[in-house]
């Protein structure tokens, strides 16, 4: 089983925070779409389409500056060259973008889930973050989504801003919970150096809150929406139960994904092969337009070495975790002595869990989730 993710790489405006591959220009949608297709149909027979395709993830970049009937012809070529069996087709959208007919047409051409970026509703965080939709807007749009076809949605939040208080993030939470999402996605500001808060940040024009602060969000966050039933799964991913997000779930479990799309990452893991590979196709949207799609980047081979350390990497930011078996199996990987000592010392601290031998983080383990990984690894 694998899935397909699709690099759509236009946007309004650069958001302040965002460092993926995107372009502010917009004339050169239609011939974007010509050449998505064309590198659509360049894997038709290749080891991509011998895997059934059971998720496909329209991310960028904002695919919602697409319109429903490009989306559909996308869809329509994957249809064709891909062995699809979709379990869950998501679209990233921009409450700026959405109408009731937009998503009714999404619907129609085979779109099952919505990934709202919404981050706040406050007016003032919007323009820290220079996104380019207003509250009304989100409003509106939560209201569209809350009664569209859509199999389910999710909804990104950002907290841990600079200047946002407790009671600025709680205010965001309720808005939010007050249209019942079935999923939210809630990330912690991150300044990333090429953007524009990591210029202001290297010129010290902007101060990013202490840890304690972003512990106390972090909290605030998981006990509101546990309250209403919406259970942490992973460290930034929140669900009721059953509407987990199925495609993100493979990128922690190892699952084959191939990308399209300038900028679009593919990992590749052949059966009963002791290494994978991961790539990025370039991300040059001139390039990309004049047919040469076939550009890969930062090709990395990942031995099985490699291989465990990202998969306990990825796994334990899940409450799920990992079990022996996969370890053994897959990765023909054991823990070592030193390591089910330091384990056994964590579950007493009440940090980890290693019932039914598999190992996971507690709530309390999840809070230092990067220091656990890197103890393991280091005594491995
Ligand atoms: S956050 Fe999304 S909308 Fe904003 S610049 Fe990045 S990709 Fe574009």
């Amino acid at each position: 089983m694998s899935g397909l993710y699709l690099h759509i790489p236009f946007c309004k405006q650069a958001c302040s925070y965002c460092d993926f591959y995107f372009v502010t220009k917009q004339n050169e949608k239609e011939e974007f779409v010509e050449e998505f297709i064309k590198e659509i149909q360049s894997k038709k027979n290749t080891q991509f389409t011998q895997e059934k395709v059971r998720t496909i993830y329209f991310g960028g970049g904002t695919p919602s500056l697409l319109n429903a009937k490009q989306i559909g012809q996308v869809l329509e070529e994957i249809d064709e060259v891909f062995n699809l069996e979709a379990e869950e087709i998501t679209l990233e959208m921009n409450p700026d973008d959405v109408s009731r007919e937009y998503l009714s047409d999404l619907n129609s051409v085979g779109i099952t889930r919505a990934s709202m970026g919404v981050q706040t509703f406050d007016e003032k965080l919007l323009k820290f973050m220079n996104r380019a939709h207003t509250k009304a807007e989100a409003l509106q749009c939560l209201e569209d989504l809350s009664i569209s076809g859509l199999k389910s949605y999710t909804v990104d939040l950002i907290y841990g801003n600079p200047g946002q208080s407790l009671e600025m993030l709680e205010n965001d939470i309720e808005i939010l919970l007050g249209f019942n999402p079935p999923h939210i996605s809630a990330y912690s500001l991150t300044i990333e150096p090429k953007t524009r808060l990591g210029k202001q940040f290297e010129l010290g024009r902007l101060i990013p809150p202490e840890d304690d602060i972003l512990a106390q969000h972090f909290d605030l966050v998981e006990s509101k929406l546990k309250e209403v039933g919406i259970n942490q799964y992973e460290i930034s991913n929140f669900a009721r139960p059953g509407f987990e997000a199925k495609h993100n779930s493979a990128y922690w479990n190892h699952e084959n994904y191939l990308g399209v799309g300038p900028g679009a990452h593919s990992f590749w893991w052949k059966s009963g092969m002791k290494s994978a590979e991961r790539w990025t196709n370039k991300a040059d949207l001139k390039k990309y337009l004049s047919g040469n799609w076939e550009n890969k980047s930062d090709v990395e081979s990942l031995d099985l070495q490699n291989l465990v350390e990202e998969r306990l990497m990825l796994a334990l930011r899940t409450t799920k975790g990992l079990d022996s078996d996969t370890l053994k199996n897959r990765y023909e990987y054991e823990l070592n002595s030193k390591q089910k000592d330091y384990l056994l010392q964590k579950a007493k601290e009440g940090k980890v869990d290693l019932s039914d031998g598999s190992l996971s983080l507690t709530k309390k383990g999840l809070k230092i989730t990067d220091l656990i990984i890197l103890d393991i690894i280091t005594l491995g």
